[in-house]
């Protein structure tokens, strides 16, 4: 009996999981007949999709009366040099046990759940479905540090997993090693930002392909703007950004 590769990696996965059961990342109760690998069938559904109506800029979603509005609270301000932006999730609960295990915990094994949230949502999967996906770049010391970019990884696994031509293009590099961000208000993240992005070495911009940049998480909007600028100035006409989660 040939076994094929999607059957063999199907089997390996039960066998993994009867020998390690899968923890969740939220609660730490064993995961079991849940829609995730990583996070249980209890805390799974408390992860928010983001629904339209939202914010075109951020996608941050607009709860109650403030439907009419384009422009959320969040982004006043931000005079974004990119078309529209999406969000998949809000960055809290499991969502944000998974984005943390991705970047501070070395699991890269989180990224198959924030795939699957992604492609399995309409409002992220339409949106991304067959465009360049241009992942944020982090400085080479970070991704050493690391041992992967986790907005590339990110980008990869979804071009996988919406096909119809979405493919990763490497577009940008981090010059600037900046300090975190996470301190700073949003005028001195745009002073800490200035000039920390540019194209990366021999990247070519096809103006007439439509570019969605790529991250994990919207938090003001100034790290995003950023790559989105030199893009801009690279000539690349149509540019979006999408997020997996809010916060
Ligand atoms: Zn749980
Ligand atoms: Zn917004």
């Amino acid at each position: 009996m040939k076994l094929s590769a999607q059957r063999a990696r199907e089997l390996g996965r039960a066998l993994c999981d009867t020998v390690f059961p899968p923890s969740c990342l939220n609660c730490g109760d064993l995961v079991e007949a849940s829609p995730l690998r990583h996070v249980c069938a209890v805390c799974a559904p408390l992860i928010q999709r983001v629904e339209p109506p939202c914010c075109s800029c951020c996608g941050h979603p607009f709860f109650g009366e403030a439907s009419g509005e384009r422009i959320c609270v969040h982004c006043e301000g931000l005079l974004p040099a990119f078309g529209e932006g999406r969000t998949a999730v809000l960055f809290k609960g499991p969502a944000r046990a998974l984005v943390h295990e991705l970047k501070y915990r070395h699991g890269l094994h989180a990224l198959e759940d924030i795939a699957t949230l992604l492609v399995g949502h309409t409002h992220t999967a339409e949106f991304l479905r067959g465009a360049l996906l241009v992942p944020v770049p982090l400085h080479k010391r970070k991704q050493r540090e690391r041992g992967y970019n986790q907005a590339v990884e990110l980008a990869r696994a979804l071009a996988l997993g919406l096909g119809g031509g979405t493919r990763v293009v490497e577009l940008l590099a981090r010059d600037t090693d900046t300090q975190t961000q996470t301190n700073l208000d949003r005028k001195e993240r745009r002073a800490n930002l200035k000039n920390a992005f540019a194209l990366a070495p021999g990247a070519v911009i096809t103006t007439d392909h439509r570019h969605v940049l790529i991250d994990d998480v919207f938090t003001t909007g100034s790290t995003l703007n950023a790559c989105a600028a030199v893009l801009r100035r690279a000539g690349c006409l149509n540019l979006d950004v999408c997020t997996f989660g809010h916060g």
